[in-house]
């Protein structure tokens, strides 16, 4: 009897010490903030029509089919995605059922893809910038769907004083051209050579952790540096890192390792749709990312859904 107490008392010593470390581990990772981690799609590139030459209804089913096939598959994992668009505006409000109202419904995350200000001295300048910009967003709020959001946007005129004239809170997908609204004497050679967004198109920033870091920027000519008040920048995270062979989630696992107590950090993958997705590709991201979420790392969120989630604490 004593020697069997004597050997519990050493293996409870034995654990104690053993758990000690651990315990403080587990203490610290809870301190760490969750990665928000969502994906936008931006609808374009499919030929629907115009407002002279009408649209075409066959054609807006068909890209609705696959459009809803896409957000059945997310919503199947409790991982909407965040659907960004401009020439899907008009034939959703044309035709029915109105498939940006389905999405929105049913709680995917919807934007305006302006594709606008990418023509340097295009007519119109500033003005008919954020005229475009806001119509954009009034068209979709006449649907019933409340817009906060817009990308495509980057121009050498100033695109985040237009984003807010037009009554955006935020932007999404910085990429190298918005350099191109900076002071000239600020521009590297190769984006003052750069002449349309699909040449300089590289994520800016680019690198984790600034990439993780949304911040607010007061106007286009300062936009690099955080402001206090101004549009908040979301920055892009590229396309899914997956191929047909797997998933290569280092990007995700560098960005988890990467956080700090106290700071926020998101990262948004992006897709122009256009070219179609592999759904077997997809469920392998979402597979992939699955235990991150169980574990609580990673938080998913829609765009309009981060937005609210970064005013919170900022
Ligand atoms: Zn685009």
């Amino acid at each position: 009897m004593k020697h069997i107490s004597f050997t519990l008392i050493i293996l409870s010593l034995l654990i104690s010490s053993c758990s000690l470390p651990t315990a403080v581990a587990e203490e610290n990772a809870e301190e760490l903030p969750p990665l928000y981690l969502g994906f936008s799609i931006h609808l374009e590139g499919w030929k629907v029509g115009n407002e002279k030459l009408g649209y075409d209804q066959d054609l807006y089913e068909r890209y609705s089919d696959l459009i809803l096939g896409y957000s059945n598959l997310a919503n199947s994992y409790a991982m909407p995605f965040t659907w960004e668009t401009a020439n899907l505006i008009a034939p959703s409000a044309n035709f029915e059922p109105n498939i940006l109202l389905q999405l929105y419904q049913r709680g995917d995350g919807i934007g305006v893809h302006a594709d606008l200000g990418g023509k340097s001295n295009a007519p119109g300048g500033q003005k008919k910038f954020t005229r475009d910009m806001k119509k954009m967003r009034l068209d979709m709020e006449a649907m019933g769907i409340p817009i906060s959001h817009v990308s495509g946007i980057c121009s050498t005129m100033d695109w985040v004083t237009a984003a807010l004239d037009a009554g955006y809170e935020a932007t999404t997908g910085t990429v190298e051209y918005c350099l191109k609204s900076l002071p000239l004497d600020e521009q590297s050679a190769a984006i003052r050579a750069c002449e349309s967004p699909a040449t300089c198109h590289d994520a800016f920033p680019g690198e984790i952790p600034d990439l993780l870091h949304p911040y607010r920027a007061a106007d286009g000519s300062t936009w690099t540096t955080p402001a206090n008040e101004g549009l908040i920048l979301f920055h892009a995270a590229g396309d899914i890192p997956c191929t047909a062979t797997g998933c290569d989630i280092q990007m995700i696992e560098e960005a988890l390792a990467a956080r700090e107590p106290g700071i926020f950090h998101s990262l948004f993958f992006i897709h122009s749709f256009g070219s179609p997705m592999d759904e077997e590709i997809l469920r392998t991201f979402y597979e992939s990312i699955q235990p991150y979420i169980e574990s609580g790392d990673i938080v998913w969120q829609t765009m309009p859904q981060l937005l609210e989630t970064y005013k919170a604490v900022e």
